[in-house]
C-alpha cells in the first residue's frame, strides 16, 4: 500500500514538471512606465495566479472568452531599476496542484528629463500644503488599488482631449526650487471648458473636488486598471456611475496646482503608474 501512494506521489512530481502552461509575454524589454501584457495558456484550470515583478505582484484574470487563456497587464514602474530581472510566476490549479517559474525581461531606462515649474504664490501655498497631499494621496491610492475580476473593455484607449502635450510622463519635477515628485501621468494643455472624454468604459470610482489635484475623476476600468483625470473645472459624473468609452466626464480646468488650463491623464496598473502616451498609442492590446 505504502510503495502505491509512494508511486502515486512520484508521477505527480515527474507531472509538476511538465506543467502544459505557456506563458506568452507581450514586450521582453519594456522600457520604465511601460504595460507589459502577458497571456497564459494552461491545460489544467488555474484558481489563482500571480507575477511577480520587483518584489510587486499581480493578480491573473481568466479571460471568459476563451477556456484556457488567462491575461494580466503588469505595469513596469517609472521607480524600477534599468537592468536584467525576472518575471516570477505563480499558479494554483483547481486540482490543488501548484506550479512556479521564472523568465527573463530587461527593463530598459526612460531618460527621464528634469523639468522646473514655477508656481505662483497662491498656487505654491497648495503644493507645500503636506497635509492635503497626505489625505489626497491616500484617497486617490486606495482608488488605484480597485480590481474587478470582470473588464469593461475589449479595444483599444482613447486620447482623452485634444490638445498639446505639455508635459510627459516621469518628468523629475521641481517647483520654484524644490525638488518634487515625478510626474504620474501626461499633461494636455487645453482651453478651460474644452471637453474631456473617458478613456476607456467603466465604472466612476471618485469624483471629487481636491486642494491640490484640484477637481479629480477616476474611472476603474476593471482587471486593476484605472483611468485619473485631474485639475478638472467641471466635473460630469458622480461616484458608481457607468461610463462608456468617449462620454464627457468633465470639462478642462486648472484647479489645484495647476500653472494654466490643462489635463493630468493618468494610467494605472493595479497601482503603478504607467505612460498614457504609450497606453493609449499601443495597438498591441491583446485581441480578447
Ligand atoms: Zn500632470
Amino acid at each position: 500500500m505504502k510503495l502505491k501512494w509512494l508511486l502515486v506521489g512520484m508521477i505527480s512530481t515527474l507531472a509538476w514538471g511538465h506543467p502544459l502552461v505557456s506563458i506568452d509575454i507581450q514586450n521582453k524589454t519594456p522600457i520604465q512606465g511601460d504595460a507589459v501584457w502577458i497571456k497564459i495558456k494552461s491545460s489544467k484550470v488555474i484558481s489563482s495566479g500571480t507575477i511577480t515583478l520587483n518584489k510587486k505582484n499581480f493578480t491573473l484574470f481568466k479571460n471568459n472568452n476563451s477556456a484556457s487563456d488567462y491575461l494580466s497587464c503588469i505595469g513596469v514602474s517609472r521607480f524600477s531599476k534599468a537592468k536584467k530581472t525576472k518575471l516570477r510566476f505563480s499558479f494554483s490549479f483547481t486540482d490543488g496542484s501548484q506550479y512556479k517559474t521564472s523568465l527573463p525581461i530587461t527593463i530598459r531606462s526612460a531618460n527621464f528629463k528634469k523639468e522646473h515649474i514655477t508656481l505662483k504664490p497662491k498656487k505654491y501655498k497648495i503644493s507645500q500644503d503636506n497635509t492635503s497631499k497626505k489625505n489626497e494621496g491616500r484617497l486617490i491610492g486606495k482608488a488605484f488599488k480597485t480590481i474587478t475580476r470582470s473588464k469593461a473593455f475589449n479595444d483599444a484607449f482613447l486620447w482623452p482631449l485634444d490638445g498639446r502635450i505639455s508635459s510627459t510622463f516621469g518628468k523629475q519635477r521641481i517647483y520654484n526650487n524644490t525638488p518634487g515628485w515625478s510626474h504620474s501621468g501626461t499633461d494636455i494643455a487645453a482651453k478651460e471648458g474644452a471637453p474631456i472624454k473617458a478613456t476607456q468604459s467603466g465604472t466612476v470610482v471618485l469624483s471629487e473636488s481636491l486642494r491640490v489635484h484640484g477637481n479629480t475623476v477616476m474611472i476603474n476600468h476593471g482587471w486593476g486598471i484605472v483611468s485619473v483625470y485631474n485639475h478638472l473645472h467641471q466635473l460630469n459624473v458622480k461616484m458608481n456611475d457607468k461610463v462608456t468609452k468617449g462620454d464627457m466626464i468633465g470639462t478642462v480646468g486648472s484647479t489645484g496646482i495647476a500653472t494654466g488650463p490643462h489635463l493630468h491623464f493618468g494610467i494605472s496598473v493595479q497601482s503603478v503608474r504607467v505612460n498614457p502616451e504609450t497606453w493609449v498609442n499601443k495597438t498591441s492590446i491583446p485581441h480578447f
